[in-house]
């Protein structure tokens, strides 16, 4: 048994993640959320630069 480091639940298994650009020992259900929110964290990033690329050429 292992305790996952993000929820502080025990897993019969930890996986690395990156968590906050860190890489993290943690459960395969906090591996998943993690994986999604550096997901959504790029895709909002490229997004908010593609808005500005979008209006730079406009203007
Ligand atoms: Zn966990």
């Amino acid at each position: 048994m292992a305790i996952c480091k993000m929820c502080g639940e025990e897993a019969q298994e930890l996986v690395s993640a990156r968590v906050q650009g860190k890489m993290r020992k943690v459960c395969e259900d906090c591996a998943d959320r993690a994986t999604e929110e550096e997901e959504v964290a790029k895709e909002s990033e490229s997004v908010v630069q593609g808005m500005m690329g979008f209006k730079g050429r406009r203007n």
